[in-house]
C-alpha cells in the first residue's frame, strides 16, 4: 500500500522557543489533515520543546554523529537525537555535504548510526548546476545516492525516504522543471528497487526540495514519483508550511 505523502519542514539553524507557537499551529491543523504525513526537523535545541508540543506531526533531527559517544566536542549521537524525542533525522543534506565536507561515505555511516538507534531516515541528494549544465546530473546523483545508502531496510517499517534537492534551487526560488523532477525521480526509484527490491524499493517515499511554495507546490508535488516534499524557509511560519501541506492535500483529492 503506497504511504501518504510526506512534508517535511527543515528549520535549519532557525528557531528559538518563540517559534514554538509556530510548531504547534502546524500541528494542531496538521491534526485535521490526515491524507499527509507531516513533520518538522527544528535545530537540536528545539527538539524536545517541539516534542513535547506535538501531538500529530513528526518531529526529527538535521544531523548526527556516526558515533555512539564519546570525547567528540559538539556532536550529538543518533541515541541522543532519539533519547531527545525525535523519530527520525535528515542526513546527507547539501549544507552538510558541501558545508562541512560530508563524504558519501560519513552519512552511510551516520544512516547505519541512526537507524541502529531506531531512527528513520531521510537522505538527501542533488547536483549542482554546473552538474546539471555538464548533463551529469542523473549520473552524479544515483551515484552519491548509491553511496549513501544504507545496505538493507526493513520491509514492514517506512525507515528510509529520500529527498532529492537540486543544490542550485535551495533557497534561490529557481525549481526543475516537473518533467526534469519525474526523470530524476524515476532514476532514483530504479536505484532504490535495485538496492532493495521491487516490494521495499517501491515504498521509499522520494521527497522534492528546492524552493517549494505555497504557490508552486500543487505542480511540483504532482510529478512523476513525487512522495512529498523538504521544505526549507517555507516551513518556518505556520502559514507557509501549511499552505504546502494543503496543495498536498488538494493532490490526493483531485
Ligand atoms: C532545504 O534546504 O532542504 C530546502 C529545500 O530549502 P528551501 O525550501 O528554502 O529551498
Amino acid at each position: 500500500m503506497a504511504l501518504r505523502p510526506y512534508v517535511v519542514g527543515n528549520w535549519k539553524m532557525n528557531g528559538t522557543r518563540a517559534m514554538l507557537a509556530e510548531a504547534r499551529a502546524i500541528d494542531r491543523s496538521a491534526q485535521r489533515l490526515m491524507k499527509v504525513e507531516v513533520a518538522l526537523a527544528p535545530p537540536f535545541t528545539l527538539i524536545h520543546a517541539v516534542h513535547r508540543e506535538a501531538e500529530q506531526i513528526g518531529v526529527g533531527a538535521q544531523d548526527c554523529s556516526p558515533s555512539p559517544d564519546g570525547a567528540y566536542t559538539g556532536d550529538i549521537s543518533a541515541a541522543m537525537v532519539a533519547d531527545s524525542g525525535a523519530k527520525f533525522v535528515i542526513l546527507g543534506h547539501s549544507e552538510r555535504r558541501q558545508g562541512h565536507g560530508e563524504s558519501d561515505a560519513l552519512v552511510l555511516a551516520k544512516a547505519d548510526a541512526a537507524l541502529a538507534a531506531g531512527l528513520k531516515l531521510i537522505v538527501c541528494c542533488g547536483e549542482t548546476e554546473a552538474t546539471r549544465d555538464a548533463g551529469e546530473a542523473e549520473r552524479f546523483v544515483t551515484g552519491q545516492l548509491a553511496a549513501s545508502l544504507p545496505a538493507a531496510i526493513d520491509a514492514a517499517d517506512e525507515r528510509l525516504s529520500v529527498a532529492y534537492e537540486p543544490i542550485w534551487a535551495i533557497g534561490t526560488g529557481r525549481t526543475p522543471t516537473v518533467a526534469d523532477i519525474g526523470t530524476m525521480h524515476r532514476a532514483i526509484r530504479k536505484l532504490l528497487v535495485e538496492r532493495y527490491g521491487e516490494e521495499q524499493g517501491s515504498a521509499v517515499r522520494i521527497l522534492y526540495g528546492g524552493s517549494v511554495k505555497p504557490e508552486n507546490a500543487r505542480e511540483l508535488l504532482g510529478a512523476d514519483e513525487v512522495g512529498g516534499a523538504l521544505v526549507g524557509g517555507a516551513s518556518l511560519t505556520a502559514e507557509s508550511f501549511l499552505g504546502i501541506v494543503m496543495a498536498s492535500v488538494d493532490l490526493q483529492d483531485a
